[in-house]
């Protein structure tokens, strides 16, 4: 099947991010025929460590920025780092995910390397996904050197003004060159976004499917923006309006999810955390939806609650066992097959 938007009208793509009843049905059932042709049936997982919280930006949205005072700050050591990835190798994740707040200096920087050189050593089976956000090129250069080979960098939104006044000390293009900066070293690229942020239009996640297209990543994780009293997105106005509409995004971020599956075909699409805020089968409505991806916590309870990107974040009171057993019996409730032992790369990286 060919990849594309040439298949719908611009207008049809805008609509149907707002469809439910039969035709989201509809857009569900086209969505995983796409899925069930391209990349099968199979649910794969992803551990993800998220083994520090200190950040040295400020985005406006975030509840770990660096300029939110309330937030108790935590850098997990190696051997704790050790004990999760020993976790992730016995529950047969197949990957993990390493993600954090983004830091510059060189102590950050070398222990990083040396947790991924780790893991190439001792798990060298194991899929390696960095998110630790924007490092020059030379850095990517040495983490793919020392065994990373997916890196996870949201472009959060393609629009460039709305870029702008969500981050007030970062840049579009900057991201942007990251992103192609990782592909050229040949890492397995995951960008995505956040649907529902105060400012956005339908025009701008039409405007999102068709930067995914003609960039050409391999994998996604998107998820909706959630609410965090302690950032100066949230105003008196914006929440009252966020929970106004609570039901209207959520929806919009499964037919976005669909529309991705049914235009972007044999990629990787994680369902993004976020989305059980809305439903507590929010992610399993996500795979319904065409994604193929989960990635359930590892990190230890005792950090949980200071990863707080956003409110409400769900499994803050579990543990990494209890989270397995969840996802696991959620995933096969919900009619797929999960896939343990294999590390599930990204099939359109592979073509
Ligand atoms: N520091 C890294 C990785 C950690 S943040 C980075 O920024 O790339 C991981 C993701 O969390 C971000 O890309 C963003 O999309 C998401 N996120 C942050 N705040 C959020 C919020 N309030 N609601 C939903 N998602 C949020
Ligand atoms: Fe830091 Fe990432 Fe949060 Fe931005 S989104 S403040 S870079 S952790």
């Amino acid at each position: 099947m060919e990849r594309g938007i040439c298949i719908f009208k611009i207008m049809d793509i805008k609509k149907l991010l707002t469809v439910d009843g039969g035709e989201q049905e509809d857009l569900f059932g086209l969505a995983n025929k796409v899925r069930k042709e391209e990349v099968g049936e199979n649910i794969y997982f992803r551990g993800i460590i998220e083994f520090a919280n200190f950040c040295e930006k400020d985005c406006v949205y975030c509840g770990i920025r660096k300029s939110n005072e309330n937030v108790e700050r935590f850098w997990m050591g190696e051997e704790e780092i050790i004990e999760c990835l020993r976790f992730i190798h016995n529950a047969g994740y197949g990957s993990v995910v390493l993600q954090s707040g983004e830091l510059q200096n060189d102590k950050f920087k070398n222990f990083l390397l040396d947790v991924v050189g780790y893991i190439q050593k001792i798990y060298p089976d194991m899929g390696v996904t960095v998110s630790c956000g924007e490092f020059e090129y030379d850095y990517y250069k040495k983490l793919r050197e020392a065994g990373a080979h997916r890196y996870l960098l949201r472009i959060e939104t393609s629009s460039r003004s709305l870029f702008k006044k969500l981050h007030p000390d970062g840049d579009f293009e900057t991201r942007y060159k990251c992103l192609l900066g990782l592909k050229e070293l040949g890492y397995q690229v995951g960008t995505g976004i956040m649907t529902g942020l105060p400012g956005q239009t339908d025009e701008d996640l039409v405007e999102d499917l068709k930067f995914f297209l003609e960039n050409d990543f391999d994998m996604y994780g998107l998820g909706p923006y959630v609410v965090h009293e302690d950032t100066p997105l949230v105003t008196e106005n914006v929440k009252l309006e966020w929970e106004k509409n609570r039901s209207e995004i959520f929806n919009k971020t499964l037919n976005f999810i669909a529309l991705m599956r049914i235009i972007l075909k044999d990629v990787n699409i994680a369902a993004g955390t976020a989305l059980d805020v809305f439903d507590p089968l929010g992610r399993m409505k996500a795979l319904k939806a065409g994604a193929n991806v989960v990635m359930p916590s590892v990190t230890p309870r005792m950090y949980r609650d200071k990863y707080l990107l956003y409110q409400n974040k769900p499994c803050i009171d579990e543990d990494a066992e209890k989270c397995k057993d969840c996802m696991y019996n959620k995933v096969s409730a919900a009619g797929f097959k999960p896939m343990l032992g294999v590390r599930g790369d990204s099939l359109h990286f592979k073509s």
